[in-house]
C-alpha cells in the first residue's frame, strides 16, 4: 500500500522540500548515494572495482525544465569520463544516463537535445574505453528514449538499454533487442504505472521478467540482469548455463548499497557484477523510489526522526 504513495512523493515538490530538508535525512540517504560530489562517487568506484566489482554511475537529476539545465547535466557527465579516463578506470566503470537529465520532455525539441547531449557523452565514453546504458523511465518515454537508443547505436552501437519487466510491452521489445552486439538491461521497473500498460502484481511481473529474461537469454546480445531479487538471479545462472553463456557473456546489475553481500557471494563464484552508484545533490527521486520498493527501508527512515 505504501509503495504506490511514496511513488507520487517522489514527484512533489512539497515532499522534496520537506525531506530533503530534515536534517535527520543525509545518514539515511547516504546508504543508497554515494554522495554530493564527482571525488565521493570516485572514492566509491575504487573501493568497488578493488573488490572485483564493475560500476556503472549514474549522475542524479531527472525531469529538468531549460536546456542550460540539459547542457548542466551533459557536462557533469562528461567531466565523470574525463575523470575516469584520468584514473584508467575505463574498463571497469561505465555510465548510466537518464534522458529526462538531458532534455527529453522539453516541449520543443526535446528529443534532439536529449540524442545530442547523449551522443556526446557516449563519445567520451569510448574515448575513455567505455560504454553508456540509457535508463528507462516511466512509460511515457519509453518509445522516445528508444528512438534516441536507436539513432546512439548506429554510431556507438555498444550504448546499452534497459527495458521493464512489469511494461505489457516488454516481451516485444526484448525481442527486438537479443541482437548481436546489443546491451540489454532487465528490470522489473521502478515507476507508477498505470494498470492499462503495466502488470500491477508483483508476480505477474516476475511471471514476465522470467519470459523476457529467455528472450535475451537465447538471443544474440549481452543481458544485464538488473536485480536483487534471488529467485531471478537463480533463474538467471539456469538459463545462461542451458544457453552456453559463461560468466562474462552476461552480467548481474545491483544498486549501490543493496544486498552488498551478495554482491561480493557472485562476483567470488566468478560471475561479472557491476553495481550502480548514484551521485550528486540531486538525489531525492531516486531516493523515493528505493524507499517505494521496501517499507523496512521506510520504517528505517521514518525511526531517524525520533530523538534517540
Ligand atoms: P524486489 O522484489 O523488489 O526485491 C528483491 C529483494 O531485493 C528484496 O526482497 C530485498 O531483499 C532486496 N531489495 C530490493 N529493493 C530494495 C531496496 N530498495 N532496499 C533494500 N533492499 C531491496 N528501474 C527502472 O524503472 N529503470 C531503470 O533504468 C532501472 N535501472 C536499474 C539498474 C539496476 C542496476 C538495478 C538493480 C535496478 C534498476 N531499476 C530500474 C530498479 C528496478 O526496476 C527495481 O525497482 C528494483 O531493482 C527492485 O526490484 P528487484 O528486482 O530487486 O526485486
Amino acid at each position: 500500500m505504501l509503495g504506490p504513495v511514496l511513488l507520487v512523493a517522489s514527484r512533489s515538490d512539497a515532499m522534496r522540500k520537506l525531506v530533503a530538508g530534515a536534517p535527520v535525512t543525509r545518514p539515511v540517504v547516504d546508504r543508497f548515494v554515494a554522495g554530493e560530489t564527482l571525488a565521493d562517487a570516485l572514492t566509491a568506484v575504487r573501493s568497488l572495482t578493488g573488490d572485483g566489482i564493475e560500476v556503472t554511475l549514474d549522475h542524479l537529476g531527472e525531469d529538468i525544465t531549460s536546456a542550460a539545465e540539459a547542457r548542466a547535466t551533459r557536462d557533469a557527465y562528461l567531466r565523470l569520463l574525463e575523470a575516469l579516463a584520468r584514473e584508467g578506470l575505463g574498463t571497469r566503470a561505465e555510465v548510466s544516463v537518464k534522458l529526462s537529465a538531458f532534455g527529453q520532455a522539453l516541449p520543443t525539441g526535446g528529443d534532439d537535445l536529449a540524442y545530442e547531449g547523449a551522443r556526446r557523452v557516449a563519445e567520451a565514453a569510448r574515448a575513455a574505453g567505455t560504454t553508456v546504458t540509457l535508463d528507462m523511465e516511466d512509460h511515457t518515454t519509453v518509445d522516445s528514449t528508444l528512438g534516441i537508443l536507436a539513432r546512439l547505436r548506429e554510431e556507438y552501437p555498444e550504448t546499452g538499454a534497459v527495458l521493464q519487466s512489469y511494461l505489457f510491452r516488454t516481451e516485444d521489445d526484448a525481442r527486438a533487442l537479443a541482437t548481436e552486439g546489443s546491451r540489454v538491461r532487465l528490470v522489473k521497473g521502478a515507476y507508477r504505472e498505470p494498470a492499462t500498460v503495466a502488470h500491477q502484481d508483483r508476480a505477474e511481473v516476475d511471471r514476465a521478467y522470467v519470459r523476457c529474461l529467455k528472450i535475451l537469454m537465447a538471443g544474440r546480445g549481452y543481458p544485464m540482469i538488473g536485480s536483487h531479487d534471488p529467485r531471478l538471479i537463480r533463474i538467471a545462472q539456469e538459463l545462461a548455463a542451458r544457453h552456453g553463456r559463461k560468466p562474462g557473456d552476461y552480467e548481474f546489475q545491483m544498486l549501490y548499497g543493496i544486498r552488498a553481500d551478495e554482491q561480493r557471494r557472485l562476483t567470488g563464484q566468478g560471475h561479472r557484477v557491476r553495481a550502480y552508484i548514484p551521485y550528486g545533490a540531486d538525489w531525492y527521486g531516486y531516493f523515493m523510489r528505493r524507499l517505494a520498493e521496501r517499507p523496512a527501508n521506510l520504517t528505517f527512515f521514518l525511526r531517524s526522526f525520533l530523538p534517540s
